[in-house]
């Protein structure tokens, strides 16, 4: 093995490698619309409990397509809470899932699989205004995480090495020059990636 393919070889198993041991224990969800949506805005988490951000995704439907429980678990609520149909849904490892605008179907205790049925998309109040989206939220405890996680598709992702690089590790990459070859420079991206330059 050349020493380029060496690299490139320690260079995937780096990305693989997730950058926290939460995500190697994410449990494993479903898209709560179907089919799968577009996420119309990323998880932006703040920086204090009042903080900015978005605490969760927004994927884009239409409004009376039936919403999914992402996980298995026991509906903590459901009706309206500040002026919105929401549903939130309790799971076997303390975490809650939220969906949002919904008009809910399911009553508080019930119990419900994954894929089940919580109620309809609602057009309003929606962060996708004029087009309607469903909030999705994951929170365990007071902390919000990254509801895509749920179904593979969070932070931590394996992308083609000739496009944007991923951040594995918290700090951002510079993305690989176009003129980039592997025999010439694939020590130095490998030390870039490895946070070694
Ligand atoms: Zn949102």
């Amino acid at each position: 093995m050349t020493l380029a393919l060496r690299c490139l070889a320690v260079v995937v198993f780096l990305l693989l490698t997730p950058s926290s041991s939460a995500a190697a224990t994410d449990p494993v969800g479903r898209w709560p619309l179907r089919p799968t949506p577009v996420v119309e805005r990323t998880f932006d988490p703040p920086d204090s409990p009042y903080g900015a951000g978005h605490r969760g995704v927004d994927l884009l439907g239409r409004p009376g397509q039936p919403v999914l429980s992402a996980l298995p678990g026991t509906v903590r609520f459901a009706g309206a809470l500040a002026g919105r149909g929401v549903v939130v849904v309790g799971h076997a490892d303390g975490t809650r899932t939220t969906y949002e605008p919904v008009a809910a179907s399911v009553s508080v205790g019930e119990v419900v699989t994954a894929g089940a049925r919580l109620g309809t998309l609602e057009a309003a109040p929606s962060h996708c205004l004029p087009r309607a989206c469903l909030h999705w939220g994951w929170i365990d405890g007071e902390t919000y995480l990254d509801p895509l996680r749920l179904v593979g598709a969070g932070p931590v992702r394996l992308l083609p090495l000739w496009r944007d690089l991923p951040v594995s590790s918290g700090r951002p990459i510079a993305p690989i020059p176009a003129s980039w070859r592997p025999a010439e420079n694939g020590y130095a991206l490998l030390l870039r990636v490895a946070g070694l330059t």
